[in-house]
C-alpha cells in the first residue's frame, strides 16, 4: 500500500485497525468459542493460529446507491485443520446476518461485535471440508466507500471502491480477515448496464439482466489473502493495453479517461522489467489499474487489480514539469503483485517483505528507465529523511510491539526498508541478489512468508549466510552515525583514517559491523579498498591505515553510498572543492554540495555551489546545489540563483522547467528586492506552471506590497487544473493581510472545486484571528465527507487557535467514518489549541484519566506531537509519490 500518508504508499496506511481492540475482541472470543485455540499460544501482533483453512469464496454483491447500502451473498469453501472444531469464526463487524448455511443446511449462529460464529453440525475432524454461505446486507462505515454526486458536485461520476488493507474487509465482508491465509475468488456484481466494474482475477462474462441490470463474473484462479480483495463499480472511463498478449487496462473516473495514457503508459515496460529482473513472470492473469476519487490511500497493491487515488491522474500539460511523474506510484503497487501478492508477509511484524520491496521497486524501475543518477539522487534524499525522523531510530524493521493505527506501516517499513535491500543487492551483488529473489520468490510463491523465510531462501541461493545482515539491520534497530577524520604520514606514505560511530548505543541500537569501500584519490589516481567498519562489537571507532603515494586530493569513505548512514567527515575546503568537481558518483558530489554551502560567508565555496547548479549534468545534483544556495541566503548566493533562473529561462530541455520551479522554490525566503521583482513577474507569467506556482506561493511568504493583487488576480485566472488559482489561494493565508477574508470565504463555499475549497480553508483559518464567525464556518467543514475538505479544517482550526473549536473537534473524534490517521491528527490540534495561554482553562482535557490534568495534557502533548511528527511524514512521503497532492494537502507548502 502507499500509504496517505495521506497518505496514497504512500499508505500509507489509513486503515483502521486498532491492534489493541482487535486483541481484545480476540480474548472475547477465546471465552465465547469453546473449541479455539489455546491462549498459550501466541497469537496477534503474532499471525493468528487457525481452526480451518479458506480456500475459495464465492463474492455475490449489489449495491443500494441511495442508502449507501450493500447486500451480500457470499459462500466459503473451507477446510478443517484441527479435529474437534465445532464453531467457525468470521471477522465480521456492523454487517446484519441474514442467513448462514452449511452445505446448504440452515445454521446456528451468533454475532459480536468483530465476529460471526458460526455453528457446524458436529465436532469436524482435519481435512473436511464445508461450504457456508452468508447472506448479509450492510451500510459499512469502512471497508467499501460511496463516492457519489452530491448538491455540491452534481457531475460527480459514481465510484464505489473497496480498501482492505490493513483489516476492514471485515466492515464488508464477513471473511477470515488476517493475512496469513489464502484463497481463490469468484466475485459477482449486479449493476446499472452503464456502469463498469472492477474485480480480481479475469472478466469471466456479463450478463444482462432485469431493470436495466447487468452481471458481471469475475474469477481469480491464484490464491491471495483478504486484503487484497477489490471491488470496483461505477462510472469510469477505460483505456485497454496489453503485455505478451495478457491485458493491462487502466480506468479513469468518467470524463478523465485521456489522463490515462499519458500516465499510466510506462505499465507493460514496468512489468517486462520486473519479470526480467525478479526471474518469475507476472504472475497474474491480467493487470487492472483503477483510478478512484478521495481514495483512503496512495495506492493499493490489490491483487491484479490495483487501485490508486485518482490525484494520480496528472493534468497531461502539467506531466512533463515532474521528472518521473506517476513512476514511483505504478511501480511501487506494481513490485507488490510479486512482492506482497504472490508473497505475503505472514503477520503485520513482517510487512517491510511488502513495503520494503515496493519501495526498492521503485529504485528499480527508476534506475532502468531514468538512469542510475536519479535512482542515487532519490536514494541520497531517502537516507536524509530517514534520519530527520527520530521516533523512528530506535525502532527494529520487524517489531511486535505496535499497538494502534496500523503504525507497523511507517516509515521503517517503507524507506529504511527499501534502502537495506539496496544495500543487500551492493553487498551481495547485482547477480547473487536477483538469484536469490527469484528464490524466494519460488520457493514461497502463493504462501505467506516471514523475514526467516526471506534469510533461507537468500542463503539457498547465494550460500551466503545474511543472518547478521539481518540481525543488524532489520532486526536490530538505528544505523551508524559517523564522525571521521584523516592524517597524512608523508614519511610512511600512508593515510591514518579514523572512523568513529556516534550513535548513541542503547536498546537495540548497538556497533554496526558493514563492510565499506573506501576510495583514496592522489595525484596519481584512485585506489579503492575494501574495508569493514566495526569488526569489534565493543569498540566504536576504527582506525584504517591505508597506503597513499602522496598527500590525498580525495578521500571517500563508502563510495557511492551504500551504506545507510549520518557522515561528518572533517575535510578541508579544497578537499570538498575537488570532491564536487570529480567525485564519479552522485552521492559524494552531493555530499560535497552540503559540507560547502555551510560555508555561507566563503566565496569559493559558494560559487563552487554555484558551478554545480548551473553544470552538473545530474539533475539531482542540480537541485540538491539548489537548495543548498537557497540555505546560504547571502547576496552572493541570491544573485547566482538569479543568475540561474536566468539561463534556464533559454533552457529548451524538459529539465529546464524542471531547475526553474527548484530555482524558484529556493528564492522563497529571500528578501532581496531584487528577487521579489522577479518572482512577482514569474507568478505572472512563465513557461513552468510549478514555477509560477512557487512564485506565488514565495510570495506570500515575503508579503511583499504587491503580493495580495498578484495572488488575487492569479486567483481569477485559469490554469491547468487550477494549479495556479490553489497555489495562489493557499498563499494568501501566510500573506496574512486580511483584506483576502471576503476572497477566501467565497472559495470555501460548497461546489467550488475540492482543491480549490482545501487551499481556501487553509488560508482563511490564519486571518481575522478574533472573528469567531470563521472559526463557526471552519467548524461546519469538520462533518463533510471529502477528507481533504476534513483535514484542511482540522487543520485550519488547529492553526487558527480559537478554543471555541475544540467541542466541534471533540465531538468529531467521535464520528464513525473517521479514517484512523484522523485521530492522532485530530488530537493534536486539540492539543495544539489548549497549548495556547488561556485555552486550558476554558475547557478539560481531552482524557480524563488519574493523572492531574497539567501533567496528562502535557503526556498527551507530547505524544500527540509525536504521532503528528508520523502524520507530517507519511504526508510528505505521500507528496513526494503523488504530485498533484496540492490538491488533498492544503498544509504542503513546497510541492
Ligand atoms: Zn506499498
Amino acid at each position: 500500500m502507499n500509504v496517505v500518508r495521506l497518505r496514497p504508499t504512500t499508505t500509507r496506511p489509513n486503515t483502521s485497525r486498532n491492534a489493541v481492540h482487535s486483541w481484545l475482541a480476540c480474548l472475547a472470543l477465546l471465552l465465547l468459542a469453546a473449541c479455539a485455540v489455546s491462549p498459550a499460544f501466541a497469537d496477534e501482533p503474532y499471525a493468528r493460529s487457525r481452526d480451518y483453512d479458506l480456500q475459495h469464496s464465492k463474492i455475490a454483491m449489489r449495491f443500494d446507491v441511495e442508502k449507501k447500502e450493500i447486500f451480500g451473498d457470499v459462500t466459503h469453501t473451507l477446510a478443517i485443520l484441527r479435529d474437534n472444531t465445532a464453531k467457525i469464526s468470521f471477522d465480521s463487524v456492523d454487517l446484519n446476518i441474514r442467513s448462514v448455511t452449511v452445505d446448504r443446511a440452515p445454521a446456528k449462529f451468533e454475532t459480536t461485535d468483530a465476529k460471526l460464529i458460526v455453528a457446524l453440525p458436529e465436532p469436524a475432524k482435519t481435512g473436511q471440508k464445508f461450504e457456508i454461505e452468508i447472506k448479509y446486507d450492510g451500510k459499512p462505515s469502512k471497508g467499501i466507500y460511496f463516492i457519489l454526486p452530491d448538491a455540491g458536485y452534481p457531475n460527480r461520476p459514481i465510484q464505489i471502491w473497496t480498501q482492505g488493507e490493513s483489516e476492514d474487509t471485515r466492515f464488508y465482508l464477513p471473511t477470515y480477515d488476517y493475512p496469513n491465509d489464502r484463497l481463490t475468488t469468484e466475485t459477482i456484481l449486479t449493476v446499472p448496464a452503464a456502469w463498469q466494474t472492477i474485480a480480481n482475477g479475469k472478466l469471466v462474462s456479463v450478463t444482462d439482466g432485469a431493470k436495466g441490470l447487468k452481471t458481471w463474473t469475475w474469477k481469480e484462479s491464484l490464491p491471495s489473502s483478504t486484503y487484497l480483495i477489490s471491488i470496483i463499480v461505477g462510472e469510469f472511463d477505460e483505456v485497454k493495453d496489453s503485455w505478451r498478449g495478457m491485458p493491462v487496462d487502466y480506468f479513469a473516473p468518467k470524463g478523465r479517461g485521456d489522463r490515462l495514457q499519458v500516465n499510466y503508459g510506462r505499465t507493460s515496460a514496468m512489468i517486462e522489467l520486473f519479470s526480467k529482473k525478479f526471474g518469475v513472470d507476472y504472475p497474474w492473469e491480467k493487470y487492472d489499474q483503477t483510478m478512484v476519487d478521495d481514495f483512503v490511500a496512495g495506492g493499493m497493491e490489490n491483487s491484479s487489480a490495483t487501485t490508486n487515488a485518482s490525484e494520480s491522474l496528472t493534468n497531461p500539460k502539467l506531466v512533463p514539469e515532474y521528472v518521473s511523474n506517476q513512476d514511483e506510484l505504478i511501480s511501487h503497487e506494481l513490485t507488490h503483485q510479486w512482492f506482497g501478492d504472490l508473497v505475503t508477509c505472514k503477520a503485520w511484524s513482517d510487512i517491510w517483505l511488502n513495503e520494503g520491496f515496493a519501495t526498492f521497486g521503485e529504485t528499480m524501475w527508476t534506475e532502468a528507465h531514468y538512469g542510475k543518477d536519479l535512482a542515487d539522487y532519490n536514494r541520497w534524499r531517502a537516507a536524509h529523511e530517514w534520519f530527520h525522523q527520530p521516533n523512528l531510530f530506535y525502532k527494529p524493521i520487524v517489531r511486535h510491539d505496535f499497538l494502534a493505527d496500523s503504525e507497523e506501516f511507517d516509515g521503517n517499513a517503507y524507506g529504511k526498508a527499501g534502502w537495506v535491500i539496496d544495500m543487500l543487492r551492493h553487498q551481495l551483488g547485482e547477480d547473487a541478489f536477483y538469484a536469490g529473489l527469484k528464490h524466494y520468490l519460488e520457493a514461497n510463491r502463493g504462501k505467506n512468508a516471514l523475514t526467516s523465510d526471506f534469510a533461507k531462501a537468500m542463503e539457498e541461493a547465494t550460500h551466503v549466510n545474511i543472518d547478521q545482515f539481518l540481525t543488524q539491520w532489520i532486526y536490530g534497530a538505528g544505523a551508524p552515525k559517523l564522525e571521521m577524520s584523516y592524517v597524512y604520514n608523508d614519511a610512511k606514505h600512508q593515510i591514518a583514517l579514523t572512523v568513529k560511530q556516534t550513535q548513541v548505543q542503547k536498546g537495540l541500537v548497538g556497533v554496526f559491523r558493514v563492510p565499506v569501500d573506501v576510495e583514496v584519490t592522489t595525484a596519481s589516481g584512485p585506489r579503492l579498498y575494501p574495508l569493514v567498519m566495526g569488526k569489534d562489537a565493543d569498540k566504536d571507532t576504527d582506525i584504517f591505515l591505508l597506503p597513499a603515494d602522496s598527500a590525498p586530493l580525495m578521500v571517500l569513505f563508502d563510495k557511492g553510498n551504500h551504506i545507510l548512514k549520518s557522515a561528518d567527515f572533517q575535510k578541508e575546503k579544497k578537499e570538498w572543492l575537488y570532491q564536487l568537481k570529480n567525485a564519479s558518483e552522485l552521492a559524494d558530489r552531493a555530499d560535497a554540495v552540503n559540507a560547502l554551502a555551510k560555508m555561507t560567508k566563503d566565496e569559493d565555496a559558494v560559487n563552487a555551489v554555484g558551478y554545480a547548479m548551473l553544470h552538473d549534468n545530474a539533475l539531482g545534483l542540480r537541485i540538491i546545489a539548489t537548495e543548498g544556495l537557497g540555505r546560504v541566503d547571502t547576496p552572493l548566493a541570491s544573485k547566482l540563483l538569479l543568475a540561474a533562473l536566468d539561463q534556464s529561462a533559454s533552457s529548451t530541455s524538459g529539465d529546464g522547467l524542471l531547475d526553474r520551479y527548484h530555482i524558484v522554490a529556493a528564492l522563497n525566503g529571500d528578501h532581496d528586492p531584487a528577487v521579489a521583482a522577479k518572482l512577482e513577474a514569474i507568478a505572472k507569467d512563465d513557461k513552468s506552471y510549478r514555477a509560477r506556482g512557487a512564485a506565488l506561493d514565495a510570495l506570500g511568504h515575503l508579503k511583499t506590497p504587491t503580493a495580495l493583487a498578484t495572488l488575487t488576480a492569479a486567483v481569477a485566472g485559469d490554469s491547468p487544473d487550477d494549479f495556479l488559482r490553489n497555489s495562489a489561494l493557499r498563499a494568501l493565508g501566510p500573506l496574512g493581510d486580511d483584506k483576502a477574508v471576503p476572497l477566501l470565504r467565497e472559495w470555501v463555499a460548497l461546489g467550488k472545486p475540492v482543491p480549490a475549497r482545501a487551499a481556501a480553508i487553509s488560508s482563511l483559518g490564519q486571518l481575522d484571528k478574533d472573528n469567531p464567525a470563521i472559526t463557526q464556518l471552519l467548524t461546519t467543514y469538520l462533518a463533510e465527507p471529502h477528507f481533504s475538505i476534513r483535514i484542511a479544517a482540522i487543520h485550519a482550526l488547529g492553526f487558527r487557535g480559537d478554543p471555541a473549536a475544540i467541542p466541534a473537534l471533540e465531538a468529531l473524534l467521535s464520528a464513525k467514518d473517521l479514517s484512523i490517521e484522523m485521530v492522532p491528527i485530530i488530537k493534536a490540534q486539540i492539543s495544539h489549541i489548549q497549548s495556547k495561554p488561556g485555552a486550558k482553562s476554558a475547557h478539560n482535557n481531552v482524557d480524563d484519566d488519574d493523572d492531574s490534568p497539567a501533567t496528562s495534557a502535557s503526556k498527551e502533548a507530547a505524544e500527540n506531537a509525536e504521532r503528528l511528527e508520523r502524520i507530517e511524514r507519511l504526508t510528505k512521503e505521500m507528496n513526494d509519490r503523488l504530485k498533484a497532492i496540492e490538491s488533498r494537502l492544503p498544509a504542503a507548502k513546497d510541492q
